[in-house]
């Protein structure tokens, strides 16, 4: 990758950012089809309304949404806003990952991550479930990336934590917990090692908690309604890549503090 290090910096990150709205488009892709099981290189991408096929200028990320006034070009129908939005923030989360590791094994690891990060999140929200197309070459990968970023002994510890600890609650729960949180978990700690894996977790289960308690004060929902913890964790995942080092840091030496 030495040939990447002579690119100007402010051209490297455009570029980055560029691509990262590529990858959204297909999260986009990813986020519409793999719920209904269809294959997410064929058939090219459609209009939902009238089937038209989009053509290949009408695709680009973001500008051809702004260009076309967010409708078909063939039938006018609307489409949401969420789906620039997905693009913009994958590119985002890209450029992240670039800034905070450079050309590096660790950027092509998390620019793979994060992007399946958000397509976990809006897959569960909308849907409830993270499918198993998703979670289980998941933890291969996370097993793989795992022995490079944290050592083979702590990714297999923490696929093992994670996966145990939700399995385990899972069966206190009798069914709060969902056979795709276990899964999903278990491929978070095979890449992130034990440590990070509860850290995820810590976080996961604090936004869950006041999400869930602003929606019951705003009543929109009450106890017994389910809210996907899904999206939380991934969240959750996504603090702990970027900020997992310096919480740990934090938490160790406010403990290690002498009283
Ligand atoms: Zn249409």
């Amino acid at each position: 990758m030495e040939f990447l290090l002579s690119i100007p910096y402010p051209v490297a990150v455009l570029s980055v950012f560029l691509f990262g709205l590529c990858i959204g488009s297909f999260s986009n892709v990813c986020i519409y089809r793999l719920p209904k099981k269809e294959s997410v290189v064929f058939p090219a991408s459609h209009c939902a309304s009238c089937n038209t096929p989009v053509q290949a200028l009408d695709n680009i990320p973001v500008l051809s949404y702004l260009l076309l006034g967010g409708k078909c070009r063939s039938c006018g129908e609307k489409f949401s806003a969420i789906y620039p939005s997905i693009e913009i923030v994958t590119a985002l989360l890209i450029t992240g990952v670039f800034f905070k590791f450079g050309i590096s094994w660790e950027f092509l690891i998390y620019a793979i991550v994060c992007p399946t990060l958000v397509v976990i999140t809006m897959i569960d929200y909308e849907h409830q479930i993270i499918p198993d197309r998703i979670t289980l070459p998941g933890i291969v990968f996370g097993l793989g990336a795992g022995t490079y970023l944290v050592g083979i002994v702590d990714s297999l510890f923490g696929f093992l934590l994670g996966g145990g600890l939700f399995y385990l609650l899972a069966i206190l729960s009798r069914g709060g917990m969902g056979g795709g949180d276990i899964k999903f978990i278990a491929g978070a700690g095979a890449l992130l090692g034990w440590q990070k894996v509860l850290l995820v977790i810590f976080l996961g289960a604090i936004l869950g908690s006041a999400i869930g308690l602003i929606l019951m004060a705003a009543k929109k929902k009450d106890r017994k309604s389910l809210i996907p913890f899904g999206p939380f964790l991934a969240v959750g995942t996504l603090i702990t890549i970027f900020f997992g080092d310096e919480l740990i840091h934090l938490y160790t030496a406010l403990v290690a503090q002498p009283i």
